[in-house]
């Protein structure tokens, strides 16, 4: 517990500044404002182009997270980040999915549901793993409630470290993946 708070006063605000657009700039498609955004966008929507027709569906987990994670994974989808503009989309059902994005640390509440979407996810498959928890159990670790990294449950292609990873960490992370 005290771990928690040491690193909350220590990581201070890690809110982006926010990049102001020039006036026309949001007629202009795959350009943000940000050059960093853009030029990690063009070459995500230039791989998926490339290996899924364009688009790549996701089914996102939280297999026991903090919430902190999801709060990242959530702005990717915000008129900010709006990474389906790249071909990436968030789907409701790992049935309709290529990649599950899975947050861990694993609860022991929900190794078996982790197990049963990855069963359930069509292939081929990839298992991203995101946060310093999802990669190794991060402040949670193993113990009797927890399984630690979500390795520890089901296969994993990828991982995204941070704590939380930011929006432009997950970009990174699957244009990663894909690359190889
Ligand atoms: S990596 Fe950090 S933000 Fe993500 S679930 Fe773990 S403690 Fe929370």
């Amino acid at each position: 517990m005290f771990g928690i708070y040491r690193k909350i006063i220590t990581t201070g605000v890690l809110t982006e500044k926010f990049a102001r657009k020039k006036p026309g700039q949001l007629a202009l498609g795959l350009h943000s404002g940000d050059p960093e955004l853009d030029a990690v966008g063009t070459q995500l929507k230039a791989t998926i182009d490339r290996r899924f027709a364009g688009s790549l569906h996701i089914r996102q987990v939280d297999a026991g997270s903090c919430n902190g994670c999801e709060l990242e994974i959530h702005a990717l989808n915000n008129v900010y980040y709006d990474i389906e503009r790249f071909g990436v989309h968030f789907v409701a059902s790992p049935r309709h999915a290529d990649v599950l994005l899975v947050t861990g640390p694993v609860s022991r509440h929900m190794e078996a549901a982790l197990r049963r979407t990855y069963e359930a996810t069509a292939n081929p498959k990839w298992v991203i793993a995101v946060g310093d928890c999802g990669a190794c159990g991060g402040e949670f670790g193993i113990s009797y409630a927890s399984c630690g990294a979500v390795a520890n449950v089901i296969p994993v292609d990828a991982v995204v470290t941070g704590c939380p990873p930011t929006p432009l960490d997950l970009m990174r992370g699957i244009l990663d993946l894909f690359s190889r």
